[in-house]
């Protein structure tokens, strides 16, 4: 990583791309700007700032899908990409601005140097290791909360109004890292949490059912991991409670084994990982809305991880995944699910096992 200005990635491009310059090219350059200054009469100053501008720090796997879903969606017309790899933010941000004209004509800028990111509204962080097969998320704590020393005082520095989204993992950890990290008040610093997790579970129960996600509603909150809440109490489609239809739903005794799809929730990480390496595109998408949420100041709710002190009977200084509304200014509300007495223990149960690696970390 390279602070020094004068040989940070943009400086070097400039210079590269100086270098190259025959002195032909140079006079082609003054002629063109002469043909700018012909063609255009300047009215006012053309305003810079954007007012969207993303920062997106992992140009890896999932910082890519979730690049091209904010861009391909419209989210945002002005992202900056940022990492420590710089031919492969070079090459990204290339291929993507050469698909500047199939998208809204947005601003794509990468640099290692995090002035870049000066007056970013959002800034989603996916840099870090991932899973390798067989890892649990757990096991990338340390190594992660590493990365995040570095990358979050820079964040903070170039935008101190920022929103923090984390989506590295273990997510909900690196989150209240962040807000460590970060002193910005809890409202402006979340994990993607358990947004992707709900969006599984409510894709296995289209699937089940024959109705549309989106007509599907069901919640799964907690950690983004191996001890996350389905909440059966909840699930719905058009208001009717599945829960009134089979009292036993998501208990080991249904004999129509609900309880199943909260297990292939679980388990999705671990074996698309087994088969494709990584997983991207269902996180990338999941990111995009949660950007779409803030930076439209939509206040749609969403399953995220957000400060639970004092939720749910939850006494530690904890991050978790609990449905909350999301606008400009982050976390708006908390939804108080009415949760029962399982689902209130498991979710208490999760909150101490998040203390309990909190407490052995090295920040
Ligand atoms: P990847 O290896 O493809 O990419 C990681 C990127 O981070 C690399 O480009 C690397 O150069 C960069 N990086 C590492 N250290 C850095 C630093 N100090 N500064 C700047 N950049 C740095 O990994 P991936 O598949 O994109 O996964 C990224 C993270 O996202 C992992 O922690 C993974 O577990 C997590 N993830 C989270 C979810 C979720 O639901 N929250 C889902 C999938 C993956």
């Amino acid at each position: 990583m390279n602070a020094n200005p004068n040989t940070s990635f943009a400086f070097k491009i400039t210079q590269q791309i100086e270098s190259r310059k025959s002195q032909k090219e140079k006079t082609e350059m003054t002629s063109a700007s002469g043909i700018k200054n012909a063609l255009l009469s300047e009215v006012a100053p053309a305003v810079k700032d954007s007012e969207n501008k993303v920062t997106i720090v992992g140009v890896g796997q999932v910082g890519m899908a979730c690049t091209f879903s904010v861009l391909a969606q419209g989210i945002s017309h002005d992202v900056v990409l940022i990492d420590c790899m710089e031919d492969k933010l070079l090459g990204e941000m290339l291929d993507l601005q050469h698909g500047s004209l199939f998208l809204k004509n947005p601003k794509i800028y990468a640099s290692t140097d995090y002035a870049a990111s000066a007056g970013s509204r959002l800034c989603i962080v996916t840099a870090g290791v991932r899973q390798r097969e067989g890892e649990t998320r757990l096991d990338l704590v340390q190594r992660n909360t590493d990365v995040l020393k570095n990358i979050i005082p820079n964040l903070v520095k170039y935008s101190p109004n920022t929103i923090l989204l984390i989506v590295s993992n273990p997510v909900d950890i690196l989150t209240y890292v962040a807000w460590k990290l970060s002193g910005l008040p809890k409202n402006r610093v979340i994990g993607s949490g358990t947004n992707l997790d709900s969006s599984r579970f409510r894709f296995l129960m289209s699937q089940k059912l024959g109705v549309a996600p989106s007509s599907c509603h069901g919640w799964v909150i907690g950690e983004h991991g191996d001890s996350s809440v389905a909440v059966w109490s909840g699930l719905n489609i058009a208001g009717v409670r599945l829960r009134e239809l089979n009292p036993v739903i998501g208990t080991p005794n249904d004999p129509e084994n609900w309880e199943d799809l909260h297990k292939v929730v679980i388990h999705s990480a671990y074996e698309i990982i087994k088969l494709k390496g990584y997983t991207n595109w269902a996180i990338g998408l999941s990111v995009a809305s949660l950007a779409h949420s803030i930076l439209k100041n939509s206040f749609n709710v969403h399953a995220i991880s957000v400060h639970v002190k004092g939720y749910h009977g939850i006494e530690e200084d904890v991050f978790l995944s609990l449905p909350a509304v999301l606008g400009k200014n982050g976390v708006s509300y908390v939804v108080m699910q009415p949760l029962n007495d399982s689902e209130r223990a498991r979710l208490q149960k999760s909150a101490s096992l998040m203390h309990e690696v909190q407490l052995n970390l090295k920040l």
